[in-house]
């Protein structure tokens, strides 16, 4: 930070460079692209596919209905049309079972996300996306580090994927931050950009842009945090194996925890039904445990989405219902987390 404070450099310059060249590497693709923040890294990919002549607005984009709603916000806001595909009760994402009965002539994308840090590509994904054509984007926001059974790493297996460095993620900069990864030259270089007023050159606009850049503070900072990661990314696993192993209060469903699906833990999603989640979360509050909803309403429940109201997507509302986040992250103790496993085990209602 001091380095780049006195360099008086604080915009474009080495450290994004340095940056973007590390977490390419790190995510294993020719390009990335750093950009203001997550939604917006989002925001690009679609727009410039747009520029580039492979969607215009109207077209389709198949898109978990559980998911944080920045994912949606990226589609809606280039005048696409989210479909909204239900997850799977057991894993909490997209249930590619019921994407190809989703797929109709103006589909051009299928968006999976990396949902509370667990790898969401499946092969069967992979197949409808050869079999029709179609863009894969991965919303990797969550999941920095994750990899597939084949040993790629998350952020690399579609077509591009938005990343987010907002301070909570696991890769998390000391305040706003995204990038955009991908193989396809073109694209990166249309998101550069975009997120630079639409110019290639200065004083030149080939494209209505946005600013959208990534400070050199923060990718400084980031590319220091990179070294950590995937020490950080590994306590979390420690502490969810640890939850896995231990909790066992008949009234908490854990995710299912699949050898096959690697994930990071960015979070740890349990459910409680019959409307005693909020119970659990009151309970543990009172012994200075926080936990979180992730998310309390789904983006078609969503006033800014009122039009969609009518959907009916009851697993998604069901997690709605259930969903908690136990503590989890790169600074919790072991100590902790044996605590907060204690006081769930001894939690009953009357
Ligand atoms: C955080 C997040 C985003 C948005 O990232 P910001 O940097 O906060 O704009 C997008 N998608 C998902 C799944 C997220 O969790």
């Amino acid at each position: 930070m001091a380095r780049v404070v006195n360099s008086g450099w604080y915009l474009q310059g080495e450290e994004n460079k340095r940056f973007e060249e590390n977490y390419a590497k790190f995510i294993g693709t020719k390009y990335c692209v750093g950009c203001a923040n997550g939604l917006d890294a989002l925001i690009w990919i679609f727009r410039a596919y747009i520029e580039m002549g492979a969607m215009q607005p109207g077209d389709e984009v198949i898109v978990p209905a559980n998911t944080y709603i920045a994912t949606i916000l990226a589609i809606t806001e280039n005048g696409l049309k989210p479909v909204l595909v239900e997850p799977k009760l057991n894993t909490l994402e997209m249930n590619d079972d019921l994407i190809e009965q989703h797929i109709s002539d103006k589909t051009k994308a299928i968006c999976i996300v990396h949902l509370y840090g667990r790898n969401a590509y499946t092969e069967k994904i992979g197949t409808l996306r050869e079999k029709y054509n179609l863009k894969l984007i991965e919303d990797n926001a969550q999941a920095h580090g994750c990899k597939h059974t084949d040993g790629r790493t998350t952020g690399s297996i579609g077509d591009a994927a938005g990343h987010s460095f907002y301070p909570g993620k696991n890769l998390g900069a000391l305040g706003d931050g995204g990038a955009v990864t991908t193989n396809d030259e073109n694209l990166a270089k249309t998101i550069r950009a975009l997120a630079n007023y639409g110019s290639q050159k200065k004083y030149v606009f080939k494209y209505t842009g946005r600013n959208s850049r990534l400070d050199e503070i923060q990718a400084a900072v980031l590319d220091v945090k990179l070294n950590y990661l995937v020490e950080d990314n590994a306590h979390r696993q420690a502490v969810a194996h640890y939850y896995y192993e231990n909790i066992n209060n008949p009234l908490i469903t854990l995710p299912d925890h699949l050898p096959d699906r690697q994930n990071v833990y960015h979070l740890f999603p349990v459910l409680v039904a019959n409307g005693r989640r909020d119970m659990l979360h009151d309970y543990l509050e009172q012994y200075g445990v926080g936990t979180v909803i992730h998310y309390p309403i789904p983006p078609h429940k969503q006033e800014c989405y009122k039009t969609w109201d009518g959907l009916s997507l009851p697993i998604t509302e069901r997690i709605a219902d259930e969903e908690l986040s136990l503590p989890i992250g790169p600074s919790i103790t072991m100590e902790q987390v044996d605590a907060v496993i204690k006081l769930i085990n001894d939690w009953s209602v009357k």
